[in-house]
């Protein structure tokens, strides 16, 4: 049976356009290293000015508002444009959490200081939400702005911001940090947030490198004093909570997915591997158990697939979403999880291998995978989280004013 997606003719050409533009402008050496620990300075320049020609042919942000520096092309251009850069190791980034945010709750003037520059690639920004004394309760920041005449001044710190390039590299960047700040101490929780863009680099902000398990793409942000002007503030003054829910809808899968992304491919890449393994003169993949894992394996990633894409579907045709999107978060944290066990159990050991041992499976991608996926239980708000926000979306949490049921409550004891 086919399960593929049908293109029609005018979509094929489109691919083909997009294939010949990768061949003649993406060098063997450019494209992205099976470890992004390798990579390097050079990628970064090269795919920072190449992200720039992508977005004034409408291809880095592909379904975003022309007039503010997207694409204005449609989720099926999306689709195929992201096939083709994963199947290329592109680094490339369809959406951007701070796009929905300022589409949502930025002034016109705010679209055009904030949102053309980074549409058309010429800016990029870093999103700051965790804190060091704890990341999944947001609404108990303690980062603070205070006002200063027309001015605000912030100060906190941050940890586990993801981003490029490094420190040190040249062009340098983020562009902007965002994300919210204690405006008021004294208002309830939810009502005591502002929502900031905080422009790099200020005086009083700095961002420190932190080498974690996944690689180096996370940071510590300090801010001591740092001065922002009123129109860097999105939404009201303590409307940030607000604010945040636009960014964090999406963070936790409320745009879906067009296609799976790299890091969901190496469940297929250990079929490949079961199937050209040999063991004593025979295919590993033809040990039932372990056919028996990869068919589970190959199921769990296609699950996957199918409801990522269908809340993408949903997103694009404007459909109302409810719990769709964190229903595809939290698949799609277990099952990394999942295929990461199932991986060692076809692999053994090898999974384990880095890319500078030759035994390394596929050049080391596996034992990539296997530190990834122990992280991506937490990025994005931990996957506890993501079921409470899932189990809040179909009704089947308990609300703060009523308690589990007891035998007191629920037990008929009879008298
Ligand atoms: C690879 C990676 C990239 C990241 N990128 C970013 C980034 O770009 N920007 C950013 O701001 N942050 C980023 N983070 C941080 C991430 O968002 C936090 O790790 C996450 O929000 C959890 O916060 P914490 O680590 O402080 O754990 P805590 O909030 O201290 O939680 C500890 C544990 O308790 C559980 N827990 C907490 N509260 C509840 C609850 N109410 N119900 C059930 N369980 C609960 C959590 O699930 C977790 O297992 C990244 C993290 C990683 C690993």
């Amino acid at each position: 049976m086919d399960f593929g997606l049908a293109y029609t003719e005018e979509q094929q050409a489109f691919r083909r356009e997009v294939q010949e533009w990768i061949s003649e402008n993406v060098p063997d050496d450019m494209r992205e290293p099976v470890d992004p620990r390798d990579f390097s300075e050079k990628q970064w320049q090269f795919w920072h000015a190449k992200h720039q020609e992508m977005a004034e042919k409408g291809w880095l942000f592909p379904t975003y508002p022309k007039q503010y520096g997207g694409g204005g092309l449609s989720g099926d251009h999306e689709t195929i444009l992201s096939e083709e850069f994963r199947n290329n190791n592109i680094p490339w980034s369809g959406s951007s959490l701070l796009f929905a945010t300022l589409l949502v709750w930025g002034t016109e003037e705010q679209k055009q200081k904030f949102l053309v520059p980074l549409l058309n690639g010429t800016k990029i920004a870093w999103q700051k939400l965790t804190e060091p004394k704890g990341g999944a309760d947001l609404a108990n920041y303690q980062s603070r702005a205070v006002r200063d005449g027309d001015d605000w001044l912030l100060t906190g710190q941050n940890v586990y911001i993801s981003g490029q390039p490094r420190p040190g590299w040249e062009p340098a960047g983020p562009d902007f940090i965002y994300g919210p700040m204690l405006t008021d101490p004294d208002a309830p929780r939810h009502r005591n947030l502002g929502y900031f863009i905080i422009p790099v680099p200020s005086e009083g902000l700095d961002i420190k490198e932190m080498n974690l398990l996944p690689g180096h793409d996370q940071h510590a942000i300090f801010m001591d004093n740092v001065r922002v002007g009123s129109d860097h503030l999105i939404g009201g003054e303590t409307q940030g909570w607000q604010v945040m829910g636009a960014h964090l809808e999406q963070e936790h899968g409320g745009r879906g997915r067009a296609t799976p992304s790299p890091r969901d491919l190496f469940a297929s890449q250990m079929v490949d591997y079961a199937r050209d393994t040999e063991v004593d003169g025979s295919s590993l993949g033809s040990d039932p158990v372990l056919q028996q894992v990869a068919m589970q394996a190959t199921l769990d990633s296609y699950r996957d697939e199918l409801l990522n894409k269908r809340t993408y579907w949903m997103y694009q045709s404007r459909m109302e979403l409810s719990y769709e999107g964190n229903l595809g978060d939290v698949h799609n944290r277990e099952h990394q999880l999942r295929n990461t066990i199932r991986v060692r159990d076809v692999m053994g050991m090898y999974a384990l291998l880095d890319g500078n041992d030759p035994r390394a499976p596929q050049g080391g991608a596996q034992e990539v995978s296997q530190r990834d996926k122990a992280g991506q239980r937490h990025a994005g708000g931990s996957t506890n989280i993501a079921k409470v926000i899932l189990s809040r979306k179909i009704g089947v949490s308990r609300t703060q004013m009523r308690s589990a049921p007891t035998p007191a409550t629920a037990t008929d004891y009879g008298s």
